[in-house]
């Protein structure tokens, strides 16, 4: 997805292709007719409830490139169908936005087949600049749009709206003229932003992409495609939408972090990272591949005013195999620096630490702080500024390589 930078602290959930069509449809959005399955006689049952002569089976996966990998399939009976839907369900499919694991194809979506004459981009996302919702297009649909804006930036107009403000016909119209649509087009290409539009807005959506947009052999317009994502400080308002997230798509630690309200963020390297702020967190990651070693996570305890979320932040962070090292980077405002002290001392001794520990505090209560630190009996390594503490921790993940 194009120009889609997480902003700082919120989190986005993603939904499946089916169910981002099923909210479309409610607006109105034009999309093939089609159910979700979870066994082969469910898929069977949903293809013989459509017409074919073409059915397409969809591996529902929170990634894109399906197609590519094998997780789109067009089949000619209702038979190919079930096996098809057979042979997806349960597969680990590796897309390019999967990582190299892949992820495991629990539900597959079948559909009537569309006759495509034109494949289109469309989208709309939140544009950081200004606010406001920025609608992107392209006349290469069906490919990778961050391979098209590489090669091709020509190809993709950007058309911002005025923050807080409703899409007009000549916005949407400025869209249709960009995607070389005709007459009869560029009114259905209008109604279909419109409601786009109002879906976007009306949900508190983050971003919808629908990829390929499709103009059929009849000239009707068909999002063939459709990924949703949502800011979660909205979904208190949108319970049924906060329904729709599949736990299965999450890596468990994430989830477990969710339940505790600890912002946490898995990465590849092997420093895990407590730390208080999203802006501390950046610093932090920052400042340790800058000292040549690779952040594991992020876990933000902001907010925790307690030793016992710091202590479960501890845990979490501990409990995963590939954090060789924690490196602690917390400033103590609100939350005073002993709390955070006796919060990680506590932890620490359940977990019988055996991986090096760099602690740094500044803040409120910090003398006490320390103190609590050093007076723990536990091998914590003490640093005084970030860059003192970032070269710590990385030379003592690097000497128990
Ligand atoms: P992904 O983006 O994950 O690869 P898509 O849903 O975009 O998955 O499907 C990939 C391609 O498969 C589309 O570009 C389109 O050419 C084809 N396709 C998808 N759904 C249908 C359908 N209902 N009828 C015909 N072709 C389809
Ligand atoms: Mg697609």
């Amino acid at each position: 997805m194009l120009d889609v930078t997480p902003s700082k602290g919120n989190r986005a959930m993603n939904i499946h292709e089916y169910q981002a069509k099923q909210l479309l449809r409610r607006y109105g959005v034009p999309v093939p007719r089609g159910d979700v399955a979870h066994t082969p006689q469910e898929a069977e049952a949903v293809a013989e409830e459509l017409d074919g002569p073409v059915w397409v089976v969809k591996a529902q996966i929170h990634a894109g490139g399906r197609g590519k990998a094998g997780g789109v399939k067009i089949c000619r009976s209702v038979k190919e169908v079930v096996a098809i839907a057979d042979r997806m369900l349960g597969m680990r499919l590796v897309t390019h936005q999967t990582g190299p694991e892949g992820k495991e194809v629990k539900r597959v979506y079948i559909e009537q087949g569309s006759d495509i004459a034109r494949e289109l981009y469309l989208a709309l996302l939140i544009d950081r600049r200004t606010g406001g919702i920025m609608v992107i297009a392209s006349t290469e649909g069906g490919m990778d749009i961050e391979e098209v804006a590489a090669r091709t930036p020509e190809k993709i107009v950007r058309v911002a709206l005025p923050p807080a403000a409703d899409m007009q016909g000549f916005h949407a119209r400025k869209v249709a003229f960009a995607l070389g649509l005709k007459e009869r087009e560029v009114h259905k290409l209008v109604r279909l932003l419109l409601s786009l539009h109002r879906a976007f807005v009306e949900l508190d959506a983050g971003m919808i992409e629908i990829n390929p947009l499709v103009v059929t052999s009849a000239n009707k317009l068909v999002a063939l495609d459709a990924k949703m994502s949502f800011d979660d400080n909205a979904l208190f308002r949108h319970r049924d939408i906060e329904e729709l997230r599949d736990d299965d798509e999450y890596d468990p630690l994430e989830r477990e972090a969710q339940r505790h309200d600890l912002n946490y963020v898995k990465l590849a390297g092997d420093i895990g990272c407590m730390v208080n702020g999203a802006g501390l967190a950046m610093a932090t990651m920052d400042i340790i591949k800058l000292n040549g070693g690779r952040p594991a996570n992020f876990m933000d305890i902001a907010g925790a005013a307690t030793k016992e979320r710091v202590a479960t932040a501890f845990r979490l962070i501990y409990s995963d195999p590939e954090v060789k090292g924690i490196l602690v980077n917390v400033f103590g405002g609100m939350m005073r620096c002993n709390a955070i002290a006796a919060g990680i001392v506590g932890a620490a001794r359940e977990v019988g630490l055996d991986r090096p520990l760099v602690v740094r505090l500044e803040g409120t209560n910090v003398e006490l702080g320390r103190e609590i630190l050093s007076k723990s009996g536990l091998n914590i390594i003490p640093a005084t500024t970030l860059a003192d503490a970032a070269q710590k921790i990385v030379a003592a993940v690097e000497g128990g390589r």
